[in-house]
């Protein structure tokens, strides 16, 4: 089919919660080039909303989803998994965790997660019950975690269906933070970055200071890693760019590339939490998925692609700043860790409109809240792949 022919039936048949797409329909890849149904090719900088870590068509996830495919895709969790265990070890060696519990999701991983702290303190026959998230964060789209995304657009229409004991306060407030906290909050979940909030990174401070918040109030720390994890900031995970250690963690999108998966990591003595019936998936921990994000894992760790991202992100950032500084008017601030970034643009330069400059000149991008250009390419990407965007953005912004 063409692209007229799909958005044609997208129109007729699809709910419109997209608004109106961009209009390509990318059809296959290949490392960090995607190729669309008019057989036009583009250079990936956004990676799928920061999925596809390793590119695309990358040998070794291929070949374990095929070969996956061809035994078995799902037994569902009466059974052992091998690709599962494999996967829960993987994640444990390489981070502050004991234990594993995967999902289909990110916003499924942060319910866990949600799950898992109020549990935790039911356990201990304590009444703490409460979650304190950040404003202009995001967690997903499932009622906890729109309760818990602090942004009102998203709050708004089922404000009465959201629970009330997810409570929003300030980022990088830490005064806010203890003052909200009461007798009966049970964790504060937060992203290190806020990547959709408009790539605002965490100052050092509060993010420690929450750290030591939680200890001193008996609270626990839940990293929502999902946009931030897997390499993608120039360490495995982001937190351990602050030098803290969350109590439960949980990634999704990059960790099965391309993949539906959700995690959630935690501590032995917080995953003992959960017993027989508290929790549960029916695709959650599919031998495909799994296989797939093993793939991902062990290729991440092997060829150090955390490392990879943050000299090309460094490098990236300094041409992005070159271009910022011949266009002081339109960019406010360029910022971000690794390869996620952010260009803050000011008010009269729609971030979006940007985005479709850039798709014309053959270079996928997306926004942020904020208007902000946001970039999240495959980690994979060379240094040598970011001068053609920054002429085409600095084009661009010349116009
Ligand atoms: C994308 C995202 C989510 C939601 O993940 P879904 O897989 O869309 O449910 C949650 N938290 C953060 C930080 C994200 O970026």
């Amino acid at each position: 089919m063409n692209l007229n022919e799909i958005r044609a039936l997208d129109e007729q048949y699809y709910m419109n919660t997209f608004g109106k797409r961009l209009p390509v329909a990318f059809d296959h890849g290949q490392g960090v080039t995607l190729y669309d149904t008019e057989g036009r090719a583009y250079t990936d900088f956004f990676a799928g909303i920061a999925v596809n870590a390793l590119g695309y068509n990358h040998p070794a996830v291929t070949k374990a989803i095929v070969e996956q495919a061809g035994k078995v895709c799902h037994t569902s969790n009466l059974y052992y998994i091998e690709p599962q265990a494999k996967l829960a070890k993987l994640l444990c060696e390489n981070s502050f965790a004991d234990k594993v519990f995967l999902g289909n999701s990110g916003a499924e991983a942060n319910e866990g997660a949600m799950k898992l702290a109020v549990k935790y303190f039911y356990e201990k026959g304590e009444d703490r019950y409460e979650i304190l998230t950040a404003r202009n964060s995001f967690h997903g789209r499932t009622l906890a975690t729109i309760a818990a995304t602090g942004q009102e657009k998203y709050q708004k229409p089922y404000a009465k269906l959201l629970p009330a004991c997810v409570r929003n306060v300030p980022f990088g407030d830490l005064a806010a933070l203890r003052a909200a906290a009461t007798p009966h909050t049970a964790a504060v979940m937060l992203e290190v970055i806020q990547a959709e909030g408009g790539v605002v990174v965490g100052e050092a401070d509060y993010i420690q200071g929450v750290r030591a918040l939680c200890d001193e109030l008996g609270l626990l720390l839940i990293v929502d890693e999902v946009q931030t994890g897997m390499g993608r900031c120039g360490a495995l995970f982001a937190h351990e760019l602050y030098g803290i250690v969350p109590d439960i963690m949980t990634l999704a999108k990059a960790l099965g590339g391309g993949v539906p998966i959700g995690a959630v990591l935690a501590k032995a003595e917080v995953a003992a939490a959960f017993h027989p019936g508290d929790h549960g998936s029916t695709f959650g921990g599919n031998p495909l998925a799994c296989a797939a994000a093993l793939a991902v894992v062990q290729t991440l760790l092997s060829e150090d692609l955390p490392a990879k991202a943050r000299k090309t992100g460094a490098h990236l950032k300094a041409q992005l700043q070159a271009v910022a500084k011949k266009h002081p008017a339109a960019v406010l601030d360029v910022r971000g860790e690794g390869l996620l970034l952010g260009i803050a643009l000011a008010q009269d330069v729609a971030a979006g409109e940007v985005v479709a400059k850039l798709l014309e000149k053959g270079f996928v991008t997306g926004t942020a809240a904020g208007n902000v250009l946001r970039l999240l390419p495959p980690l994979i990407l060379e240094e040598a792949d970011c001068g053609a965007l920054c002429r085409a953005l600095d084009e661009v912004l010349g116009e």
